[in-house]
């Protein structure tokens, strides 16, 4: 996000906060508080939300979206980040907030999360905090799972619930389309669906960050795998349409991401990619033809 900031007046932020896809996901334990232990790989992409931030003297919040359907108010995790952080460095500054929301809600995308790190980036940088960008993960971590990822850039590694990170090298120059469904899925129900017992088909990790150092696309492709896709596919058989759309159209990987409900699909060149697109979007109005972001 960092080489995407734009600063006017010392006064506003700019940020793209982008979305991310897994390429792998694996779920190795349950903790006694109904955590999961992970190990996945997770990869930025080149569709994002842009969020504004505006430091005010009146010290209040307000927040403002494209989005008539997400709440302005506590509700929002964006919001939620300017309070942690006013709460955290007694900042008595307020801040002005919008969110021109691309990113699919409840798509298995960290869309919530990647404006969370956006607007504790830009207030770090606003109010002059100097914060590094472990401490900005260690904040976000409080507001979830996925937002200390949100601090970097392309690919990683994430292990515990997803806050030990590794960044590694990301799938390059690799064009996708990926689709959102109408409808949402919540992460918990899926997690709490899962039956880690019943697990059959597991990524190889390690063989999979070997494959992204050497780029070696036809591994990658075969490699990617999603072990909370039998539980979303059972609960939204939808799903699994939309997996054998892309095929047919001439996908060279699909697969979930995250919790679901989104699915892409790996094409040899932008211009398949838009070929299936075409497709695909009179159906689904909410699919995108979108590369792989890396540093
Ligand atoms: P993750 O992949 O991190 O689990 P997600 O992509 O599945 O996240 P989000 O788009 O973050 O899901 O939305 C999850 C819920 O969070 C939605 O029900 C939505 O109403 C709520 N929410 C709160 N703030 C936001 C925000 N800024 N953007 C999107 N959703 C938000």
């Amino acid at each position: 996000m960092t080489t995407d900031t734009e600063v006017e007046h010392n006064t506003t932020i700019k940020l793209k906060a982008r979305a991310k896809i897994n390429l792998t996901l694996d779920v190795l334990s349950r903790r006694e508080n109904g955590y999961h232990d992970v190990e996945m790989l997770m990869q930025q992409i080149n569709l994002y939300d842009n969020v504004t931030v505006t430091k005010n003297s009146t010290g209040e919040i307000n927040l403002t979206c494209s989005d008539p359907f997400l709440p302005v108010d506590e509700k929002n995790i964006a919001y939620q980040a300017v309070k942690i952080m006013k709460e955290l460095y007694q900042l008595e500054e307020g801040f002005d907030l919008h969110i021109d929301k691309q990113i699919p809600v409840a798509a298995g995308l960290a869309g919530g999360s990647t404006d969370a790190a956006a607007v504790i980036m830009a207030i770090n940088q606003l109010c002059k905090l100097d914060l590094p960008v472990e401490r900005l993960q260690e904040i976000g971590f409080k507001l979830g799972a996925d937002v200390p990822f949100c601090f970097l850039e392309g690919c990683a590694l994430a292990k515990g619930l997803g806050e030990i990170l590794k960044p590694i090298r990301g799938f390059e120059h690799a064009w996708m389309v990926l689709v959102k469904p109408s409808f949402g899925v919540s992460t918990k129900d899926v997690y709490g669906g899962l039956d880690l017992d019943a697990i059959k088909h597991r990524p190889e990790t390690s063989k999979m960050i070997k494959a992204l150092e050497e780029q070696n696309k036809h591994v990658i492709l075969s490699g990617l795998c999603n072990v909370l896709e039998t539980v979303t596919l059972n609960l939204y058989p939808k799903v699994s349409e939309i997996k054998e759309k892309l095929n047919s159209y001439g996908a060279e990987g699909v697969l979930m991401s995250g919790s679901g409900p989104s699915v892409f699909g790996f094409f040899s060149s932008y211009e398949r990619a838009k070929k299936a697109h075409k497709k695909l979007k009179k159906q689904y109005p909410q699919s995108y033809v979108v590369s792989t972001y890396n540093l």
